[in-house]
């Protein structure tokens, strides 16, 4: 018999409404199971394990992604797979961080959530937990079919560190803008093999240390060099993204090169990442990007933001010299990036 350890986060999939004030706010796990009998019905063992205070994901930070790890590591040998409820708005940093952190997984860990709570008639909760749970289970004889860290939502299977939420009302919230769908659910479950991270046999390593010294600059027209300042002033800065347009390209006036150069002389690593949707970063194809590699930028391809901010905590908390912090960030972790630009060949 499959055994499945769902873990609890909180999340609007277990919020109930306060009737005084009407905000959503997260609810008795136990309770929540209740609004689901279907689950009786699976020919699984379920075990449960939730977090004592269930977070809205807006509270989320490094240290409850360490301690998720650590539950998943802890039941590693006893379950087949683990299914995480976790609230939508941050769940593409958990999942990141958590495909991060467990290395060598070679087990589903699937994260789901849900738009409306599962209490109420109309919920996607349901759905979306009942698929998670069979995707957790599904098995080529003794090997997973998923090995790896994914979020299972409104029908759709996503690698964890390539998804972005993208649409606040919708049940089709997610999308994984620059790689295939590992999985779509209607009435049989179809995998996409060749999306899927292949098994491999060996043992599961842990490593979450994050440094938290990080920030973030969206460029915009009309940006100020008195706002750039106040980051590179910002005590113990040591890592920058730059939220970029189009292909990784920022103004070219002397002033911005002059802060970028500054960043790199105070040994700030920095990760350019673009602020479309889909494509990637291509450094030094505009003149309006020569700076980047002029002074070492870091070029973020692919990356979505939430995984190239959580990649960069975990680097710089790698006792590394600087140089060799910027090779790792853009070796191949977890199928997070599509490691050389010139796969997406421009035709
Ligand atoms: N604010 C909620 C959360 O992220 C939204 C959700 O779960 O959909 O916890």
């Amino acid at each position: 018999m499959k055994k499945i350890l769902i873990i609890y986060t909180g999340g609007t999939i277990g919020m109930i409404q306060d009737p005084k004030t009407s905000r959503l706010m997260p609810f008795n796990f136990s309770r929540m199971l209740d609004e689901v009998p279907e689950l009786n019905k699976f020919d699984y063992q379920l075990d449960t394990v939730a977090f004592d205070h269930p977070i809205d994901s807006s509270n989320i930070n490094p240290e409850i992604w360490i301690e998720l790890a650590g539950i998943i590591k802890d039941k590693y040998n006893d379950y087949h797979g683990f299914v995480v409820l976790h609230g939508t708005d941050t769940m593409a940093y958990t999942a990141s961080a958590l495909s991060f952190i467990l290395f060598g997984l070679n087990k589903p860990v699937i994260l789901t959530g849900s738009q409306l709570p599962i209490g109420m008639i109309r919920t996607d909760g349901k759905e979306n937990l009942v698929t998670a749970i069979e995707i957790a289970a599904t098995y080529k004889g003794e090997i997973p079919v998923v090995n790896e860290v994914a979020i299972y939502f409104e029908n759709k299977l996503l690698r964890g560190n390539r998804t972005v939420k993208i649409n606040a009302a919708h049940f089709n919230a997610f999308n994984s803008p620059n790689y295939p769908v590992l999985a779509k659910a209607g009435i049989y479950i179809h995998f996409d093999y060749n999306a899927l991270l292949p098994y491999k046999k060996g043992d599961l390593s842990v490593q979450d240390k994050f440094c938290l010294n990080v920030g973030v600059l969206k460029l915009f027209p009309g940006i100020q060099p008195q706002f750039i300042d106040s980051i590179i002033e910002t005590e113990g800065l040591k890592g920058l993204i730059i939220e970029t347009y189009g292909s990784g390209n920022a103004p070219n006036y002397p002033w911005f090169k002059e802060r970028i150069k500054r960043m790199s002389e105070k040994n700030i690593l920095i990760v350019n990442v673009t602020q479309c949707n889909e494509g990637f970063v291509e450094q030094g194809r505009y003149e309006t990007s020569e700076v980047f590699n002029k002074y070492d930028v870091v070029n973020g391809l692919d990356l979505t933001f939430e995984a190239a901010m959580v990649k960069l905590m975990r680097v710089l908390a790698m006792d590394l010299t600087l140089k060799r912090q910027k090779e790792i960030f853009l070796e191949l972790w977890a199928g997070e990036l599509t490691i050389s630009s010139s796969y997406f060949k421009v035709d």
